[in-house]
């Protein structure tokens, strides 16, 4: 089952719902990039998976219809979105902000260097050291899609 519906984080009619409750219900918003599902009901106080994740992506977190939301991250063959921080030229502040990087071929004399623990080395990176950034989630989408088509068909509609 898949729906839309309203957003209850930007209030926008974006919010994708897919999976029944209660078996791995996934609500993804497409417009302010935030994400929850089943095992993120409750609170940071009660949540038990909240606590395994990354300071960063807590920081980020929201609450709201008794569930805990989270910016998506979205990885795909050609290149990956990802929420980052970004130091505020004016105030000083970091704020949440969109990245979209790449992937690039690494070059064999530089393979060394991205060992992949398995005895043999990458051969592809996402080139972060070139990131774009986005004020929107949707924006950033947008951008990806673009890639998408040049890439040819491909499911940028799965959400990790
Ligand atoms: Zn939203």
């Amino acid at each position: 089952m898949k729906i839309i519906s309203n957003c209850p984080l930007c209030e926008e009619h974006s919010l994708h719902v897919i999976g029944d409750e209660g078996t791995m219900q996934t609500q993804q918003c497409i417009n302010c990039g935030y994400a929850t599902s089943d095992k993120f009901v409750g609170t940071r106080e009660d949540n038990e998976v909240y606590k395994t994740l990354p300071e960063e992506m807590q920081s980020w977190s929201k609450e709201e219809n008794g569930r805990i939301w989270i910016p998506s991250m979205i990885t795909l063959p050609f290149g990956t979105l990802y929420p980052v921080n970004i130091d505020n030229m004016v105030n000083h502040k970091k704020e949440m902000k969109w990245g979209f990087a790449e992937m690039v071929d690494i070059l064999e004399e530089e393979q060394e260097n991205y060992p992949d623990g398995n005895g043999g080395y990458f051969k592809q990176r996402y080139d972060t050291d070139n990131q774009k950034i986005f004020d929107e989630f949707l924006y950033a989408m947008a951008e990806m899609n673009e890639r998408a088509k040049a890439n040819g068909p491909s499911e940028v509609s799965r959400i990790e």
